[in-house]
């Protein structure tokens, strides 16, 4: 028997879609504005804090340290996942791997951006292959320092490592495969390690990553960024040591100048260019949410694709797991005869999903482009209002984590106890339905948070359609409306997709 985590109740669906007409309503009424209200804080301007903050990024130990412990919870989830049980729910390797990190994952991005980044434990096993030093930089660095190509020189590679994890996710089952789950673990690092041996620089990070791509994008919308405390000393910079490094501190790995940076998606928070800046002039800072989406980010061909993909897997993975996707893989088996693990029949609907998303956005572009008069490509339009698909795809990824992290918390002290899961038998019905209702915060506290993040994701998109059509269209808010549509469309497809009852992890 399957067992669901109950859909959000009525009452909080009525409460997100009437807050998406008032918001609508007051972006039709009010006067355009051109610039975002926003805040930012630097840390360095905070006393206490600017000493915790600054001891934590100009020293090199405690982010060591925290690689450390990373890459040995790396090695235990490898050890467990080939030598221990292959009953999912028993092993550490698929309840670390998939039930906490890649629920927290997403939810860290909210409040740190890119953090993780910067104690990767693929990252991090592939600079100590191939530097061979634990820390500072390698002189030789080991590496052939070949340029990329310029055919995988964009986020192309990433969009199709994006939609292969998907597919092996849940498609392929890797999730309830501890083994599966750490051969991957380990080709994600060989990969990380060729990269770095061939090419110049972070190019696995910067280009190919799945997961850096996506905490990068979704970092546009994070509350922190790392930038200069004083943008006149970087003008004023000959040496651009963020840039090159320096004897001791390597150089920025996705070849950022911090005097210049405008958008977190590339930075992977790694450190360097605060170790390295001789005038020790960057650091984190605070700011208000969402303000790179609305108005700093520039539009690329790629990153679109990039975001919109993002926003089509995010809403499959829910569809994946309502009760009636069954139903639909076996329909579509019995049409294309397929048997087994029915894995032609899911990979026909993930990619009729990515295309329909695709295909509405397509239609909303070419009704503003209609009827707003603009001499602007359908291109320009596409890559412009492309950064609308974050927020709605963000938003909807936490409230669905917010589901798996919180609802299916597994006995993580017998987990401790034995990692491995020797001679453990698969959870009874009973065990499973207890840890169910032992949630790790009461359920409407719950509902609340997911409602929230709704308005929240609703509320950023129609910001950013409003500040980047003021830019570029220059039109009234009422021609807006098709972007408009689009994102109320989608909104409410989430919404519906949250208030079903969802099916358990494991
Ligand atoms: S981009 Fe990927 S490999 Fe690089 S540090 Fe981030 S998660 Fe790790
Ligand atoms: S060196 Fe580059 S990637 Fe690392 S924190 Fe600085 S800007 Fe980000």
């Amino acid at each position: 028997m399957t067992m669901t985590h109950p859909g959000l109740p009525l009452e909080w669906s009525i409460f997100i879609i009437m807050s998406m007409f008032l918001l609508v309503g007051r972006l039709l009424l009010m006067t355009p504005q051109n610039k975002v209200m926003s805040y930012s804080l630097s840390f360095a301007e905070i006393p206490v804090i600017s000493r915790i903050v600054k001891f934590l990024t100009d020293s090199v130990w405690p982010l060591l340290l925290l690689k450390i412990i990373m890459v040995c919870v790396f090695l235990l989830i490898i050890m467990a996942g080939l030598f221990g049980t292959p009953i999912a729910e028993r092993n550490i390797a698929t309840i670390l791997t998939w039930n906490i990190w890649w629920a927290a994952l997403i939810i860290s991005v909210f409040f740190i951006g890119s953090a993780w980044c910067a104690v990767c434990p693929w990252d991090t096993l592939a600079s100590w292959l191939v530097r061979r030093k634990l820390w500072q930089r390698a002189h030789p660095n080991n590496s052939l320092n070949l340029k990329v190509p310029r055919y995988l020189s964009n986020v192309w590679p990433a969009i199709i490592m994006l939609i292969s994890l998907t597919w092996l996710e849940l498609g392929f089952g890797v999730t309830t495969n501890p083994y599966i789950t750490s051969v991957l673990a380990l080709l994600m690092v060989v990969m990380a390690t060729v990269s770095l041996a061939i090419y110049d620089g972070k190019a696995f990070c910067r280009y190919f990553c799945p997961v850096g791509r996506t905490i990068g994008f979704y970092s546009q919308l994070a509350p922190v960024e790392l930038r200069p405390i004083d943008p006149d000393i970087c003008a004023k910079c000959t040496t651009l040591d963020c840039y090159h490094g320096t004897e001791t501190v390597e150089a920025c790995p996705t070849h950022l100048v911090m005097g210049k940076l405008k958008q977190n998606t590339y930075c992977i928070s790694c450190g360097n260019c605060t170790q390295s800046c001789p005038d020790h002039n960057i650091a984190w800072r605070l700011r208000s949410h969402g303000k790179e989406a609305i108005q700093d980010a520039r539009p690329h061909w790629d990153e679109a694709w990039f975001m919109l993909i993002l926003l089509a897997l995010t809403g499959f993975h829910g569809i994946t797991m309502m009760p009636f996707f069954e139903s639909w893989l076996s329909k579509t088996a019995y049409y294309l005869q397929d048997s087994g693990q029915l894995l032609w029949s899911f990979t026909l609907l993930l990619f009729t999903s990515l295309l329909l998303i695709l295909l509405i956005y397509f239609v909303f572009i070419l009704i503003i482009k209609i009827t707003s008069g603009t001499k602007l490509g359908v291109k320009k339009l596409f890559s412009e209002f492309a950064f609308v698909s974050l927020p709605l795809a963000f938003a909807y990824h936490l409230a669905h984590n917010l589901n798996h992290l919180l609802r299916e918390n597994s006995d993580l002290s017998s987990l401790i106890a034995n990692p491995f899961g020797m001679n453990a038998q698969p959870l009874t019905m009973m065990e499973k339905h207890t840890r169910h209702m032992e949630m790790l915060i009461p359920q409407d506290l719950l509902f609340a948070l997911q409602a929230g993040l709704m308005v929240f994701g609703f509320w950023i998109g129609l910001k950013i359609i409003q500040h980047r059509s003021d830019n570029l269209l220059k039109t009234s808010n009422w021609q807006l409306s098709p972007m408009v549509l689009f994102v109320i469309v989608i909104t409410t497809f989430h919404v519906f997709l949250l208030s079903q009852p969802m099916i358990m992890r494991m």
